[in-house]
């Protein structure tokens, strides 16, 4: 089974060292409060609960998988009774408005306690993690009167909330949306349709669960405009607050799959259903957006949450298994054979994963603590520069860290050698796990084109001017340290490719929209390494001035590990701007029935 231990001490660098999260609280209303002991206490009582409570959910959910029972769906043993602790502990509850019972702290504080909960055990985190995105979205969208009956129970956890898009026919393309909702004359709705691949569509944790449908209204316009989004729970609110009775909501199946057996994937069949319109008529997408958006988020940090389980395990295992000798000589002459950490080979392996890790951390907390800040500043302007850099990189966290778990999970599995691939160790069920963050949440594909079509042209293209501009104020303020020439000397070329492929896309867009989309995935990538490389070159400068006098290695390995993305990794990001602008041709000329 693999083990688990939560990063505490790169938690505390990534939030306090490298970004002075109780200094960008500082200036936020409502968060002055947040400080350096309330973030340590807060994260080291949720790595215990994660490390204890959740962490041994793991291998058994996997196993043991969810069932459907003529009652409903039963998720694997052991969930109901962890999600009861961690509902009565608050957990799910920490970034609740006060109004509704919550703790009303940073989302920040939430998805640093998100990424334990989801390297512990992804299927469990799940049902809360489409929680927190119904609570945003009904909070945002929903009537007064919706908002006073479901958000109290939904921002504890002791209902949850599920987004239910896909259909049958429609997934990427959700113009198709066939689920229907008529005006019941009584200021409601009566839903039909059938919707697939509804993540914790039942589940016996909690009483109650909120379907957000995308569903048409009779007058609804052909494609995405004519969609809206109506509130089905399962069971009816009643007076009082109590639960009324049961509506028309049933699953028929649930999935087969490959991995997150602990999360049941359900068929929802809304048969009549009794439902509430969440904002406008025929903009229901507009607001699931505000699901949508944190849910890519928690998606991208999925990858990074299983590729550091997969780390944590495969670095354990590489000091501990022998098998050969160093090419420089035997680094353990006593024992029969070199621990594999030796090889050149597994350490490019795991340095892969680690360097991918340790700077999406920094980048995750970053695009946070902006989420934060485009949410509560005083400011208007510096609100609207948080958002710009939050649309900009959602898509780059969606898709490149989704990625890079995937990739850092394989490579994890092959330190591991033949055990890798056994399932007493754990890491096969990583693999597995992580692949379906590439898919779902929008497949990583589709989130490329979404940084090239919608999110570089977005408001003039102010986004991505501001931010590299900031990369350009980085790079301004430490070109003339020798110091860190090393780091900033790299990162310098980096962001001089992803201008250059900017400027391409941006011609390319009026040129022919084919070449932007076949570009559309390597830029990502391209943004994506350099986004990375920032955060490296920033951890560096912090590690450089703590370095001498600390003991504990911390520094160094930080050091080593932003050396080996500088010369090792961030470099692709060339290669990566010339077949970006190799141009549409060697992907579109061949006939599709030669494929
Ligand atoms: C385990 C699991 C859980 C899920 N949970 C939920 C959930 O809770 N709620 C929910 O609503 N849905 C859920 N989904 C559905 C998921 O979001 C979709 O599967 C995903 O968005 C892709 O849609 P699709 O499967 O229909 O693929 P398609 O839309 O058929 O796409 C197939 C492939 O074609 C590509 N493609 C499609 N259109 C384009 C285009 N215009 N340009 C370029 N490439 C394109 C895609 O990138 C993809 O690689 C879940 C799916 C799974 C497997």
């Amino acid at each position: 089974m693999a083990d688990y231990n939560a990063p505490l001490r790169e938690f505390r660098f990534v939030l306090h060292e490298l970004h002075d999260a109780p200094g960008v609280f500082g200036e936020l209303p409502g968060f002055e409060e947040v400080d350096r002991e309330l973030i340590h206490a807060v994260l080291e009582e949720g790595a215990r609960v994660c490390e204890e409570v959740v962490a041994p959910l793991n291998r058994s959910s996997d196993e043991e998988g969810c069932r459907l029972d003529p009652e409903g769906v039963r998720t694997p043993p052991g969930f109901p009774q962890a999600y009861d602790a961690l509902r009565e502990g608050g957990w799910f509850a920490m970034a609740t408005a006060p109004e509704h019972g919550g703790q009303g702290l940073p989302h920040t504080l939430e998805v640093f306690f998100e990424e334990m909960l989801q390297s512990a055990c992804v299927s469990f985190s799940l049902y809360s993690g489409l929680t927190r995105g119904a609570y945003i979205a009904m909070s945002r969208h929903g009537s007064e009167a919706l908002r006073r009956s479901f958000l109290p129970h939904m921002g504890s956890g002791e209902w949850t909330g599920v987004m239910c898009l896909s259909e049958p026919h429609c997934g990427t393309d959700l113009g198709l949306v066939r689920t229907r909702a008529e005006p019941d004359g009584d200021g409601g709705y009566r839903v039909r349709g059938t919707k697939i691949f509804i993540t914790g569509g039942d589940q016996d944790l909690t009483e109650n669960i909120v379907h957000l449908v995308l569903a048409r209204l009779p007058d609804a316009p052909p494609g995405v405009k004519g969609i809206s989004m109506i509130a089905v729970p399962k069971r009816l609110p009643g007076a009082n607050g109590t639960l009324g009775e049961r509506n028309a909501v049933e699953v028929s199946s649930i999935e087969q799959k490959m991995g997150i057996k602990g999360a049941c994937t359900c068929v929802v069949n809304y048969e009549n259903a009794a439902g509430w319109l969440v904002g406008e008529p025929h903009r229901g997408l507009q607001a699931m957006f505000s699901m949508m958006n944190h849910e890519r988020l928690m998606v991208g940090q999925q990858g990074l949450a299983l590729a550091e389980t997969a780390y944590q395990n495969a670095a354990r295992y590489a000091r501990e298994r022998l098998q050969g000798r160093a090419l420089s000589g035997p680094a353990a002459p006593d024992q029969p054979a070199d621990p594999i950490i030796v090889h050149p080979d597994v350490r490019r392996m795991l340095l892969t994963a680690r360097a991918g890790n340790e700077a999406a951390r920094a980048l995750f907390a970053w695009v946070s603590l902006e989420v934060d800040v485009a949410e509560r500043h005083p400011d208007p302007g510096r609100r609207e520069e948080a958002g710009d850099l939050v649309a900009l990189l959602t898509p780059v966290i969606k898709a490149y860290f989704t990625d890079h778990g995937f990739e850092a999970c394989n490579l994890c599995q092959q330190v591991l050698g033949g055990h890798g691939y056994i399932r007493e160790w754990g890491m096969e069920q990583l693999v597995r796990d992580v692949r379906i963050a590439q898919i779902y949440e929008g497949a990583n594909g589709i989130h490329a084109l979404d940084l090239v079509g919608r999110k570089l042209p977005m408001h003039g293209g102010r986004p991505i001017k501001r931010y590299l501009a900031r990369l350009a104020g980085f790079l301004a303020a430490h070109r003339a340290d020798p110091a860190m020439a090393e780091f900033t000397a790299p990162l310098e070329h980096a962001v001089a490719d992803l201008e250059e492929a900017t400027r391409w896309i941006g011609d390319a867009a009026s040129r022919d929209p084919e070449e932007v989309g076949a570009a559309s995935y390597d830029y990502l990538r391209l943004m994506g390494l350099t986004a990375l490389g920032h955060m490296w070159a920033r951890s560096a400068g912090v590690a450089l001035n703590q370095v001498n006098g600390d003991n504990s290695g911390f520094y160094e390995a930080k050091l080593a590990t932003a050396r080996f993305f500088m010369k090792r990794l961030l470099p692709a990001t060339g290669s990566l701007k010339r077949t970006l602008s190799a141009g549409a041709d060697a992907l579109m000329t061949m006939d599709a029935e030669s494929f």
